[in-house]
């Protein structure tokens, strides 16, 4: 590994990592990104020429959707000659919906994108802030034979450097926060950190940087529950507008046999809104075929999501939208991995 001339561009969107406790009301509030370098003189010892950009003001990642997607794809766009990585801090909530986003925007990607951040802010005794925020601009700056070790989007926390696009967020308390249930641990941070080279992802072939900012947003959520009312699935799938629907089915993505309820789909699919099965399950995968309840919605059209996240479905279906697609040609993307988001084992040639 080549540790003197690594620069790491630090992104600093917001999030608990930078926040300070009101010493009046105990909320947590936004502080500005001089109180994070105030706590973290390790940043100056680490070796690394480490350069900041801080969102002023800093977002809750609450508050993080498109807008801030595109401004960060900028960021990077506009320094990815100037620098070895790339590390974002960010909220935990939605760190995932934008590390997925990012990891289809930003097309060619070959040099590390890491997102961290913290359950406590780093201004606390026990913080997870500072350990996240170090070994995420280590992973950043790592090479080998003068090759960034881990060339994708991830999101390092605690002790684990996942696929930014396979992550979801499991816990609001606990400081082991994400989970990647359907695709490796590209490293483990004990001692050493560990990566597992055969799970980073690698570019076929080596372009330049294609950064991307077409989003369309006339995606929903559709979660399914028993005895959930024709009305409420209705009202979803007829909304002015709509060009994609992430279905959250049961189990291996089973749903209700109801005519009605399948007679919807179908009418959707015909209006030429994609209708994508992702399972409510942490784990596992999508297998229509498997049980009539789920054909039967293969019946309707619509498409599986495979091993597919709800984070990385919906952000994909607003990449393929935002780039214009038909309906059609976003199903084959949606039937194909992009950028190792999903498990399939036919790759098509990709245009966008
Ligand atoms: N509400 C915060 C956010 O996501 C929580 C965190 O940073 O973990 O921005």
């Amino acid at each position: 590994m080549q540790r003197d001339e690594a620069s790491i561009l630090l992104i600093y969107t917001g999030g608990t990592i930078g926040m300070i406790e009101n010493p009046e009301t105990g909320i947590l509030e936004s502080f500005d990104f001089q109180h994070l370098k105030d706590h973290m003189p390790e940043l100056k010892k680490l070796g690394y020429a480490v350069s900041t950009y801080p969102f002023n003001p800093p977002m809750d990642s609450s508050e993080i959707g498109p807008d801030c997607w595109m401004r960060l794809v900028r960021i990077i766009a506009d320094n990815y000659q100037q620098y070895d990585g790339f590390v974002v801090l960010h909220g935990t909530d939605t760190m995932s919906y934008t590390a997925s986003a990012l990891s289809f925007m930003l097309e060619n990607l070959s040099k590390p994108v890491i997102f961290t951040g913290s359950q406590l802010p780093i201004g606390m005794l026990r913080t997870d802030g500072k350990e996240n925020l170090i070994t995420a601009i280590e992973i950043a700056a790592a090479k080998e034979n003068g090759m960034p070790v881990v060339p994708e989007v991830c999101i390092f926390f605690e002790n684990d450097l996942l696929r930014g696009n396979r992550t979801r967020k499991i816990n609001a308390d606990n400081f082991n926060a994400f989970r990647s249930y359907n695709y490796p641990v590209l490293a483990h941070a004990g001692i050493y950190i560990k990566y597992d080279a055969t799970q980073v992802y690698r570019p076929v072939s080596r372009k330049p940087l294609k950064p991307h900012y077409l989003l369309d947003r006339n995606i929903a959520i559709l979660k399914l529950f028993p005895g959930m009312s024709s009305q409420v699935i209705e009202s979803i799938l007829t909304i002015p507008g709509l060009k994609g629907v992430v279905l959250e089915t049961f189990g291996s993505g089973n749903a209700p046999k109801d005519d009605w309820f399948l007679k919807m789909l179908k009418e959707a699919v015909e209006r030429d809104i994609v209708i994508v099965n992702v399972t409510q399950c942490v784990a596992g995968s999508v297998e229509m075929h498997r049980y009539e309840t789920g054909q039967k919605l293969l019946d309707a059209g619509v498409i599986s999501g495979y091993d597919s996240t709800t984070e990385s479905a919906v952000t994909k279906l607003m990449f393929l939208f935002g780039h214009g697609m038909t309906s059609a040609e976003v199903k084959d993307h949606m039937n194909c991995s992009l950028i190792g988001e999903v498990t399939i084992s036919d790759k098509l040639t990709i245009n966008y």
